[in-house]
């Protein structure tokens, strides 16, 4: 064993990280249809208007504005349509005064009329004039060329995130693809010899691989794209060659092999190939938790166990993670939550701990770090600061929700 000589806060933890963090710089072209989620990397401006003709906003009538004036229901105007123009079609007749033309919405508004009344306020009387029951504005009910987007307008500006209106926007000024930053590719590879890929047949002493896909999710719902690896057995040679394996990505996420067993080796895989930023935190669960450079490539050495695993995705490699990817920081829901029973917390650790809501009450969730049920049956997280080390039953606790 080579104990722990020291750990650092979580706060030093997250210094370091902040600090090492690289946005990507690579950019891609990516078509509109999958480019929701993603970052621009580039202003985009608009080379039409939008709309691209003036149109009518109500199925309704063009009318001269003009001729509509002291309308009202007992006094109508009274118009002689002149033609119907729905949507797709240009009409090549001039609406004149004292007449009108019928128009749907979204129709390319005629020559000569100048608002639209809506068909609410109008009816047919029995000669086939339409009459007008209300005074248009001129203007009215018409939505003008390029009042929505004008051309050379900034439809999106470089950093911002492409949102499902942005990728609208995009494509109503008829973009096929955008300039984007590319996601960042996360390599991650499980470390232990009795760690085996599922679809495998269990020898005894193997268990599956359960942080390959925690860790594939986590970074997948997060900006990056997932690129995992074959476990890697624990001897130096293995754990250097998985690091050599993983020198195309933007990021490399390790588990297992973290702590300070025999067997515990990626330290001198680390050593061999890179530098330590940190090895150690004060939390709970996930002390034994690294963070190096690899050849330029920042390394995250996760713990094995599956919920100190996946706990210190969610703290540190989640924000980590958007940041590389340009993505604004996660905010996760909280609630207020009175706690269903007291709960003892190590001393001298930040201790995350899971809770189940049950009718608003917080039930303690945590069994052990080893255990993933400890979050796969939790509805969320408190805190417990590392000079605290009791909460009791009843306190109002923040729960942080996954
Ligand atoms: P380690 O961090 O390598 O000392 O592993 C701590 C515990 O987590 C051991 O019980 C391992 O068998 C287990 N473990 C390590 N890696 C994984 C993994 N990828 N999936 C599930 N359990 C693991
Ligand atoms: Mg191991």
């Amino acid at each position: 064993m080579r104990p722990f000589t020291s750990t650092i806060s979580l706060d030093e933890a997250r210094r370091r990280l902040d600090a090492a963090v690289r946005p990507i710089a690579r950019t891609e072209r990516v078509p509109i249809e999958h480019a929701a989620g993603r970052v621009a990397s580039a202003d985009v401006t608009s080379p039409m208007d939008v709309p691209p003709f003036a149109r009518s906003a109500m199925d309704g009538y063009a009318v001269v504005a003009a001729d509509t004036a002291g309308a009202s229901t007992s006094t109508p105007a009274r118009l002689r349509q002149l033609d119907r123009i729905y949507t797709g079609q240009l009409s090549s007749i001039t609406v004149t005064p004292g007449a009108c033309v019928e128009i749907a919405t979204g129709a390319p508004l005629p020559a000569g009329a100048d608002a639209v009344v809506m068909v609410e306020e109008t009816a047919k009387a029995a000669d086939g004039a339409i009459q007008i029951f209300s005074a248009a504005a001129a203007g009215q009910n018409i939505s003008r060329r390029g009042a929505d987007i004008a051309t050379g307008d900034r439809v999106v500006a470089s950093g911002n995130v492409l949102t499902p209106s942005r990728v609208g926007a995009l494509a109503a000024i008829g973009c096929v693809d955008v300039e984007a930053f590319a996601k960042p590719r996360v390599a991650i590879l499980s470390t232990g010899n009795e760690v085996i890929e599922p679809g495998r047949t269990l020898a005894p002493g193997q268990i599956f691989d359960v942080n390959r896909f925690t860790l594939g999710a986590i970074v997948a719902a997060h900006g990056g794209v997932p690129e995992p690896h074959r476990p890697a057995q624990d001897t130096v040679g293995a754990l250097v060659a998985a690091l050599d394996a993983c020198a195309l990505a933007d990021l490399v996420v390790f588990s297992g092999g973290s702590s300070v067993g025999e067997r515990d080796l990626v330290v001198d895989a680390i050593a061999a190939r890179g530098e330590m930023i940190f090895h150690g935190i004060a939390v709970r669960p996930g002390k034994p938790t690294a963070f190096a450079r690899v050849k330029g490539t920042p390394f995250f050495g996760m713990p094995g166990n599956p919920t100190s695993c996946l706990s210190n995705a969610y703290i540190l490699l989640v924000p980590f993670l958007r940041a590389i990817a340009r993505l604004p920081p996660h905010a996760p829901r909280t609630v207020q939550a009175p706690l269903g029973r007291k709960i003892v917390s190590a001393a001298g650790r930040h201790q995350f701990y899971t809770v189940r809501l049950t009718d608003g009450v917080a039930y303690p969730a945590f069994k052990g770090s080893s255990d993933i049920t400890s979050l796969s049956q939790a509805d969320g997280y408190l805190e417990i600061p590392s000079d605290q080390s009791v909460v009791d039953e009843g306190a109002m606790v923040k729960v942080t929700l996954f």
